[in-house]
């Protein structure tokens, strides 16, 4: 599918919704894309896109960041300590901070460089041991304790479990968020984006479906 009717297909969705037309920002997942892709969807003038690795996106991305302004880099994936330092550096928002140790190496790097990227508290809405997030009933300590981190937590994130609804995970997510007082929801690949803008998502993450299959 092309960029333009992924950008259809949100916006007939948030028309459904009841949303304003534009409300929902769209994340183009560029891991493991050939280059000519990514290169074709900034020409088209995309300039928000995500990524699941430090190493992978630090490696492709400072070059096309200097070809093409005013690009926005979201990390999607998990994140280990001993890699916040060079995320810092690279990204303007990281989706999957869901731990103690993570939020004080970010507090701390906040302090020491005076800024810091948006930050999406990860749910591990389908509580799977095999999946990063913390589980619904552990979020509001969570996010309580970052904000004593002084973290800028601008919202939440989920992946819901493969081959289940995903509806009942978004609804979950966005009620965790309303009270906490968070606004921003990052919810909705490319099977689902059209069920997450219905349920509240600000940001949706879509790979394959404007790429293609991933080489
Ligand atoms: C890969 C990935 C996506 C995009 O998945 P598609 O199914 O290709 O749209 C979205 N979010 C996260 C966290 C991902 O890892």
């Amino acid at each position: 599918m092309s960029l333009s009717e992924i950008i259809a297909r949100m916006h007939a969705a948030e028309e459904r919704a009841g949303r304003a037309r534009g409300s929902t920002r769209l994340i183009a997942v560029s891991k493991m894309q050939p280059p000519g892709r990514v290169e074709a969807v900034l020409e088209q003038g995309h300039r928000l896109f995500g990524e699941n690795r430090v190493q992978e996106a630090a490696a492709k991305w400072p070059a096309w960041q200097e070809r093409y302004g005013g690009v926005e880099l979201h990390l999607l994936g998990p994140l280990q300590t001993n890699k916040a330092r060079q995320a810092f550096g690279l990204f303007d928002a990281i989706h999957s901070l869901d731990r103690p140790k993570l939020a004080k190496t970010l507090a701390r790097l906040a302090q020491e460089t005076g800024r810091c990227p948006k930050l999406f508290v990860q749910v591990n809405t389908g509580e799977e041991p095999q999946k990063a997030g913390v589980i619904p009933a552990e979020a509001d300590d969570f996010i309580a304790e970052c904000r004593t981190l002084d973290l800028p937590v601008a919202g939440l994130m989920c992946i819901p479990p493969l081959g289940e609804e995903p509806a009942p995970h978004f609804a979950l997510l966005a009620k965790i968020a309303a009270r906490n007082g968070l606004k921003e929801l990052s919810m909705g690949m490319s099977a689902d984006f059209e069920t997450a803008i219905a349920l509240g998502a600000s940001h949706v993450r879509v790979g394959s479906a404007i790429f293609g299959a991933r080489g």
